[in-house]
């Protein structure tokens, strides 16, 4: 009992701000994960009465997802989160199409799950455009439209970059992907349960998503595929999915996808709306607090619980670290873990030098962030830059050039 207390401590005081990351699991999508693991646990491909309620869960899943894109149940594959959603679309389509063409059109500032399947499949000998970003990091339409060959398969964008924050124009995408007669998949990880999306509208032939993005269990995911498309298997095996994407199916995983969809979908208006005034008090007290302070991604077009700023002469990590030290989990948003020192691929794609681009941090809110959280965050923010400022070689030679006053 003792540990157990000292963990809600802890839990208490933690400042959560890193749900672009992972979220947690919401309590209700946990109760209704539970049965599935020791009560209803038979194999849902069985024919015994027992895997019936197993069965039964997946379909209402199955029917969860669908809704929430408005789109049928067929047309939803379940999966092992976002990556392998990402990977199986971009593969499929251009393997399945290889005779038509060879051609992929993606952008600089995909997740990684995209663009190093873009770079395996360059080494098969696709051809492959990564389209630049303007400072914002929007994806432009029309540069999109003159990337298009007749030998162009897939066009593969994100519809919110998880770094930044940036909203893409996936409709007016997906107009010029349909017009021009080629298919487009969405990474839509960051978006889906967050944003509305329609398929019919935004002309979407794929879709992918990832369950602990929205309050839902890891390692479950959706990959969205028209009906009339078809879709080879990334993973080959026994003919679960209708003998598209084989394995046992992850029962209470998909039961927890969809009553995260189920609730996301119900809750996206006021949460969204209640995430994005607090996210615009946390960026305009950081912004009018904390000088040589920039807010990277747009203003407008932004996920409503993203915040991401690069502070100058400082370094991300060091800000992570001291950060964490008071409880506070951010990210610099760069894949550092590995030790390399380079600044994450989107930060330079919008145009930021390495130096700015290495102060970088992204504070991401759920539904659960109050605004004491923020208060307290921004109260630390203040005085850990302003410390590191004061230790930091190029803060004092840009004080002593006169560049900045102290
Ligand atoms: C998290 C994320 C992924 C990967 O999803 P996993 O379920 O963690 O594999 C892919 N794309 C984007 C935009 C993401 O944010």
């Amino acid at each position: 009992m003792k540990g157990k207390r000292g963990d809600n401590r802890e839990m208490n005081k933690r400042i959560y701000l890193d749900n672009a990351a992972t979220t947690r699991v919401s309590e209700e999508v946990l109760q209704e994960m539970l049965p599935y693991f020791r009560e209803c646990y038979a194999n849902p491909s069985a024919i015994y009465g027992f895997a019936g309620e197993a069965k039964k869960a997946v379909g209402i899943a199955r029917e969860r997802a669908a809704d929430l894109i408005g789109v049928k149940p067929n047309e939803i594959y379940f999966t092992a989160g976002g990556s392998e959603s990402d990977n199986w679309a971009v593969r499929a389509v251009a393997e399945g199409l290889s005779d038509k063409g060879r051609h992929i059109i993606t952008s600089k500032i995909e997740h990684h799950a995209v663009l190093h399947t873009c770079q395996y499949l360059e080494k098969q000998g696709y051809e492959v455009t990564y389209l630049d970003v303007d400072e914002e990091g929007k994806i432009s339409p029309e540069a999109l439209e003159k990337a298009v060959r007749p030998d162009t398969v897939l066009i593969s964008l994100m519809a919110a970059n998880n770094e930044i924050g940036t909203i893409e124009p996936i409709a007016r995408i997906g107009e010029i992907a349909h017009e021009r007669g080629v298919l487009f998949h969405t990474d839509a990880v960051q978006a889906y349960g967050h944003v509305p999306l329609n398929m019919e509208k935004m002309h979407i032939d794929l879709l992918s998503a990832s369950g602990h993005k929205l309050n839902g269990p890891k390692g479950v995911g959706i990959l969205y595929c028209r009906e009339n498309v078809r879709l080879r298997p990334l993973i080959h095996g026994g003919a679960q999915e209708r003998g598209r994407r084989a394995g046992t199916l992850n029962v209470p995983g998909i039961v927890g996808f969809g009553k995260a969809a189920a609730l996301a979908g119900e809750t996206m208006q006021e949460r969204s709306d209640r995430e994005a005034a607090l996210r615009d008090y946390l960026i305009d007290r950081v912004l009018a607090e904390i000088p040589y302070t920039r807010l990277n991604g747009s203003r407008q077009e932004r996920l409503s619980n993203n915040a991401h700023f690069c502070f100058r002469f400082i370094e991300g990590e060091s800000l992570l670290i001291l950060l964490d030290q008071r409880g506070i989990c951010g990210s610099s948003g760069s894949a550092c873990t590995s030790g390399a020192l380079d600044p994450s691929h989107v930060l330079l794609a919008i145009g930021l030098p390495h130096e700015i681009a290495h102060g970088s941090l992204r504070l991401t809110l759920s539904a659960e962030t109050t605004k004491e959280e923020i208060d307290v965050t921004v109260e630390a923010l203040k005085e850990i830059v302003g410390r590191l400022r004061d230790m930091s070689p190029l803060y004092e030679d840009a004080m002593r050039r006169g560049q900045i006053e102290k």
